[in-house]
């Protein structure tokens, strides 16, 4: 089973992906939780370039290519062996934080930004996703120090949001939208809720 959490800045997915995590060892899973972008080695020096403000300018097909890199590595070095594995793999953003960064908050044409994805995932796609829902305005205040994405503007980040709710709402069987500012123990028990029936599966 393979569990994605999406959202904007500072939207709770790295708390509640470690709460989920926690849950399915107690109900006796083994959970892999794990990130992008970068979990991987290789991955881990793609996050440094890409995010770091002393990179400087990088273009937008540049940075949609560094992101579809560790994507790559990231499957096919952690998230597919997990699966076949048979443990259940949870990550803190995946293909969608590249259609809504990359492809709505970046002048890039969103088609060709998902089929780079789908290339570089195998087309792996997650059972579910979970899009912890913020208006940009909230996320953002949490952070003093920002990296060169959480720099951008109000209105990319209001892009990026939509972007992320356009996908749920295509696709409603494999996504749960849930508000971001709701009960943290509320959120948890509303994706335990929605992961329940597809370990039985
Ligand atoms: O999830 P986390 O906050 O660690 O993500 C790191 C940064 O990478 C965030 O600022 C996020 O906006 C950015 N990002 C991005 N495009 C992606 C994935 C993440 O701009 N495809």
């Amino acid at each position: 089973v393979f569990v994605c959490f999406e959202g904007g800045e500072g939207s709770g997915k790295s708390t509640q992906s470690q709460r989920l995590a926690d849950w399915l060892e107690q109900e006796g899973y083994v959970a892999l939780l794990t990130f992008e972008p970068g979990d991987t080695e290789v991955g881990r020096k793609l996050r440094t370039i890409v995010l770091s403000p002393e990179t400087g300018e990088i273009s937008d097909r540049t940075e949609a290519l560094l992101y579809a890199a560790d994507k790559s590595e990231h499957v096919d070095t952690v998230v597919q062996p997990a699966l076949d594995r048979g443990e259940v793999v949870i990550t803190d953003r995946y293909v969608d934080s590249m259609l809504a960064y990359q492809g709505a908050g970046r002048a890039l044409d969103l088609d060709e930004v998902e089929q780079v994805a789908r290339w570089a995932t195998h087309d792996l796609r997650p059972h579910l996703t979970v899009v912890l829902d913020l208006e940009p305005e909230h996320g953002l205040g949490r952070f003093e120090e920002r990296d060169r994405i959480e720099g951008e503007s109000l209105e990319f980040h209001q892009r990026v949001r939509e972007g992320f709710l356009r996908m749920a709402k295509a696709d409603p069987d494999h996504y749960l939208v849930l508000d971001a500012r709701a009960d943290v123990d509320e959120i948890t028990a509303q994706v335990s809720d929605a992961v329940r029936p597809l370990l039985a599966q």
